[in-house]
């Protein structure tokens, strides 16, 4: 039995108790993305969600053709 948590197997919580299964790979950061972990899934790729939302801006600009520019006075269209 868990010296910590006195269950067996390990309450998830406890700091022994085993990674739940690596699912897919997140893109960004390039760890696993484990059984109960919320993921966002884009043309085949996946990302933990907090990878994904923290990096949405430059997921669109590299993924999807996003193009941030500065406006400039003769640009108007
Ligand atoms: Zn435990
Ligand atoms: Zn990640």
């Amino acid at each position: 039995m868990c010296e910590i948590c006195h269950m067996n197997p390990c309450h998830p919580q406890c700091p022994n108790a085993p990674d739940p299964e690596p699912v897919y790979t997140c893109k960004i950061c390039g760890e696993a993305i484990r059984v109960g972990e919320d993921y966002y899934e884009m043309d085949g790729e996946f990302y933990h969600a907090e990878c994904f939302e923290d990096n949405a801006v430059d997921i669109l600009m590299n993924e999807c053709g996003a193009i941030k520019g500065v406006a400039e006075p003769d640009d108007w269209r």
